[in-house]
């Protein structure tokens, strides 16, 4: 199937210990979806004790740059493979996040608040989910303020823990408050449809904040979240339809960590 989106904007490799496939693979896949192509956005090194298991290590940072330039390389001329990374934030990682960013020519920078890891749970939950739930939204707007990224992964994550009992409604004030700083900084948001396959089986994030992203004017991007070459584009038709319910028009690329908006051809979108 053709997708619509020139590009997928989030996707991984095997250094994360739970991807599958080379980027070439991606890229490939990328081009039989008649796309320009993909951004590498897999797990950054975290410090010690950060879900090193899901992660690539610091002393791999180099191998995870070279890897990147191998298949840009390999797929020159046919498919574009762009250097990204996606990184995770929580209050006080900001000094190693800075310095490793500076480090690499990254094109894109992902921040995300990964509420089901151990360590961050660990650190911040306290029994309370809806607690919890609104902490993690005032993380995400200081991911936003922290000026150290593109855009936020997946904006609403926190639903796939107890996806049961969560409700947008009963959090929208704590949602509200941080889409506002959100809309301050500039920085993007991300429509992940990764979460089509997880607990909560929505798109990140849902219809309800979607809207408050649109009605705000917050930039959007768009992507699959892959870690297998299969899923590049995955649910792409259904982010665009998502997207036009919204009331959003365009999405956002970012080349050399600037952003170039890209206008959604209404004729793409299909009822
Ligand atoms: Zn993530
Ligand atoms: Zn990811």
């Amino acid at each position: 199937m053709t997708s619509t989106l020139p590009y997928d904007t989030h996707t991984h490799t095997p250094l994360c210990k739970h991807a599958e496939g080379e980027p070439e693979a991606y890229a490939e896949a990328a081009l039989r979806r008649g796309m320009k192509g993909i951004f590498v956005t897999c797990h950054n090194p975290m410090p010690d004790g950060w879900s090193p298991n899901v992660r690539m290590a610091p002393e791999e940072f180099g191998a995870y740059l070279a890897l990147v330039a191998r298949a840009k390389q390999a797929m020159s001329g046919r498919v574009e493979v762009r250097l990204g990374l996606e990184c995770d934030y929580f209050p006080g990682a900001e000094p190693w996040l800075e310095k490793q960013i500076a480090s690499a020519p990254l094109e894109y920078v992902l921040g995300s608040v990964h509420s089901h890891i151990s360590a961050y749970k660990q650190a911040f939950f306290r029994g309370d989910m809806q607690a919890y739930r609104a902490l993690y939204f005032d993380h995400l707007a200081r991911a936003a303020e922290s000026k150290l990224f593109d855009c936020l992964a997946h904006p609403d994550l926190v639903k796939n823990q107890d996806a049961e009992s969560w409700n947008p409604e009963s959090v929208l004030d704590d949602i509200r408050r941080a889409l506002d700083r959100i809309a301050k900084t500039g920085v993007a948001m991300e429509v992940n449809t990764s979460g089509l396959n997880k607990f909560c089986e929505e798109i990140f994030p849902g219809p309800l904040i979607l809207r408050e992203i649109g009605a705000r004017g917050i930039p959007v991007t768009v992507g699959s979240d892959a870690h297998k070459p299969e899923r590049i584009g995955a649910d792409f038709d259904l982010a665009l339809k998502a997207l036009a319910a919204a009331g959003i028009e365009s999405v956002s690329y970012f080349f050399e960590r600037r952003r170039t908006e890209f206008r959604i051809n209404p004729d793409a979108i299909t009822a």
